[in-house]
């Protein structure tokens, strides 16, 4: 890291609904529908904003006429803007569900990382963003699921920048009760495609839910070890899935971890809702849904990738 980065383990104060800390600054936006409604936000939403940098986005979120805005947009060198008050309703989700929800706006906070997006493949062996800016193969994630219609190339998010928007969640975790992280591609998957499969969310997901998994590779120089994590950390993002499970029980609790010891989340799973089987430890499971956490492998039932339903 270069003296001109905040660390990622800085803390950040919440007051008054505005964040302090090492590198955080607040340009104000206009563009709100108000204050939300009580409990809310309950969601944060990541997005990467397709700009050329932080300066041109933040320029974007907060200009009077644009009809856009975020809570947040975090830069290629872990900088945080702050554009609105986060106990007020910003513009970033659009047209959007979740889960029985429409208009995620009203219920979440949204962040935006400096990010090119996807990336056309040029004849010198050089990419290129939409807005012709040329981009080193070293710069480049390239994603080769099958499975998955966001193949191609994308724009890296830099560590710094992950592990900024990392901690900035876990404080926005502490001040308000947020349950749900998502991906704005899962709340309008027919027109939105970030943060793109460069960005880790499943991951990320994980780190910011499950207080005991805090860790980051946050140093670009890379020692073996931190090569060998960063190494696992991308094969675990490509990965294809392994496992699908339903749930078999009526109302299935999901602890933090691997045993009855520990918590529960909030709210348990139904009766034949889909999970994604992450890992196992003897008869219990980690699993993905919307959240990350471990059940009791009595009360799913697994099943093949292609047929989830099928029982
Ligand atoms: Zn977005």
């Amino acid at each position: 890291m270069t003296a001109l980065q905040a660390s990622p383990n800085s803390t950040f104060i919440i007051n008054d609904h505005i964040i302090t800390g090492e590198g955080v600054s607040f340009t104000p936006s206009p563009n709100t529908s108000g204050l939300f409604k009580q409990g809310f936000p309950d969601t944060i939403v990541i997005h990467f904003t397709a700009g050329s940098s932080l300066a041109s986005s933040v320029n974007v979120l907060t200009r009077p006429d644009s009809g856009v805005s975020a809570h947040f947009a975090v830069g290629r060198n872990g900088n945080i803007v702050q554009m609105l008050p986060t106990n007020k309703i910003a513009w970033h989700a659009g047209e959007s569900h979740f889960q029985g929800r429409s208009g995620l706006n009203q219920y979440s906070i949204g962040i935006e990382l400096d990010n090119a997006g996807q990336l056309k493949e040029r004849s010198d062996g050089t990419y290129e963003s939409w807005f012709g800016k040329v981009f080193e193969k070293s710069e480049v994630f390239e994603a080769k699921r099958e499975n998955q219609h966001a193949t191609g190339y994308w724009h890296k998010y830099s560590e710094i920048q992950i592990a900024r928007t990392l901690a900035l969640c876990k404080a926005l975790c502490e001040h308000y009760q947020i349950s749900t992280i998502v991906g704005h591609e899962e709340i309008s998957p027919s027109r939105k495609v970030d943060p793109g499969p460069a960005f880790p969310l499943q991951k990320f997901k994980e780190l910011v839910l499950l207080p005991n998994t805090n860790e980051w590779v946050t140093d670009s120089k890379d020692t073996s070890s931190q090569r060998e994590a960063h190494d696992q950390f991308r094969r675990d993002i490509t990965s294809p899935i392994k496992k699908i499970a339903n749930v078999s029980a009526n109302v299935l609790n999901v602890r933090k971890g691997p045993g009855t010891s520990f918590p529960t989340l909030d709210n348990g799973l139904n009766k034949g809702e889909i999970l994604k089987v992450l890992e196992k430890q003897g008869e219990w499971a980690k699993v993905s849904f919307t959240k990350v956490g471990w059940v009791n492998t009595a009360f799913i039932h697994e099943v093949t990738e292609k047929s989830p339903f099928k029982s």
